[in-house]
């Protein structure tokens, strides 16, 4: 079997199942520990870095002969998974029809397996001529991301590659998300008495339509050549005290996709444009927004070297580069912003985030022979 799968199959057999997403999940800390023994066994530098309680990020370093010389190359992929709520046996790999079966397999496990397989292979072929690899399996990307918070206060690399599942595609750019809430505000009466009461219900609702022709618009935009259009969704409403009274309050709070090329705070500002308007309409409107939590979209500046390494390392192995976009967020923003050009690459599969979840072996086994590939070009390695 090759190595890359063995260690593929071990890593889809420990539960590392967010313990933010589902309270009392184990969370990576065992998974850590199979990540930081593989990484000793090829001879890498590993510091394991506690996050939080029992959440350690693992970064495995391999330097080159010309020590502290040369360029460096990062390699990213996060350890947790989504829960298994409906998964019939999600801890145990199944390898069937050149897929491998369970949760994990394709995000991000089959990606994390590459990576460090792709590292173990440069370090038995005789290592770097220069520069540094480093190998980085980072917590809790499926919630907020606080293991790539903390790797990019840490380390430094010239380029990265996050290994999240892009079809053996070149993932350049993707959307990030805003949530903002929204809050209307009534008055408490009887419902009898219609002259003393303000419905917040249906005054939210007048903040729904709005956000339905909002995102109309956003879909009928001039696409993103890599992600698509912007677009919103409500995620949850709430508000009404009992069936015979008008409600004195009713909440909102939604998911804005946003584009590469918007701020972050463009949702926000869009909300309040709207609450702006329904008050100019009618003086007795009160709603207020606030922002939540976001991350911005993401793309590797268009001149960066990085995406066409890439492509040439992909042709060297008997591959078809191709160039896109992600539609999901992911850390490749946050190394990105944090001065680390960074490019998503990873093997195929389907399934994600639902209950058959699977990555394609031969993908896999692909992605790692790439990435020995591109370290070797990127940095030089010793024959
Ligand atoms: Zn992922």
């Amino acid at each position: 079997m090759d190595p890359s799968i063995r260690l593929l199959r071990e890593l889809v057999a420990i539960n590392s199942v967010n313990p933010t997403l589902v309270p009392g999940a184990p969370g990576e800390h065992a998974v850590a520990g199979l990540v930081a023994a593989e990484m000793r066994r090829c001879h890498l530098d590993v510091s394991v870095e506690s996050i939080a309680p029992g959440r350690p990020n693992v970064v495995g370093v391999l330097e080159g002969r010309t020590k502290g010389k040369g360029r460096s190359l990062m390699f990213c992929g996060h350890t947790d998974t989504v829960g298994v709520a409906g998964m019939t046996d999600p801890f145990t790999p199944v390898e069937r029809g050149g897929r491998l079966y369970g949760r994990g397999a394709q995000d991000m496990k089959g990606g994390v397996a590459a990576m460090i397989a792709a590292a173990a292979a440069v370090a038995n072929g005789g290592g770097l001529a220069s520069g540094r690899l480093i190998v980085a399996a980072v917590v809790d990307e499926e919630h907020s991301s606080i293991g790539a918070d903390a790797l990019v206060k840490a380390w430094r690399a010239d380029a990265a590659i996050v290994t999240e599942p892009t079809n053996l595609d070149i993932a350049v750019g993707h959307k990030g998300f805003a949530w903002v809430e929204v809050d209307v505000k009534g008055r408490a009466a009887h419902g009898s008495r219609p002259a003393e009461g303000q419905d917040a219900i249906l005054r939210l609702g007048r903040v729904l339509a709005r956000l339905e022709e909002l995102d109309a618009s956003l879909q009928a935009r001039p696409p993103h050549a890599l992600v698509g259009t912007g677009s919103l969704h409500a995620s949850f409403v709430q508000g009404g005290n009992e069936l015979s009274s008008y409600p004195d309050r009713a909440t909102l709070q939604m998911e804005r996709r946003i584009l590469p090329t918007e701020p972050e705070g463009t949702a926000l500002a869009e909300v309040q444009q709207i609450l702006d308007a329904l008050v100019r309409e009618d003086a007795t409107f009160r709603g207020t927004a606030k922002a939540m939590f976001s991350r911005p979209g993401y793309e590797v500046p268009g001149n960066h070297e990085l995406p066409q390494a890439l492509a040439a390392a992909i042709g060297r192995v008997g591959g078809q580069p191709r160039i896109t976009g992600a539609s999901f967020w992911t850390d490749a923003a946050i190394l990105g912003l944090a001065g680390i050009p960074s490019i998503l690459f990873g093997p195929g599969g389907a399934g994600l985030h639902s209950n058959e979840e699977y990555v394609n072996v031969a993908d896999v086994v692909m992605c790692r022979d790439t990435l020995v590939e591109l370290a070797t070009q990127w940095m030089g390695r010793l024959r």
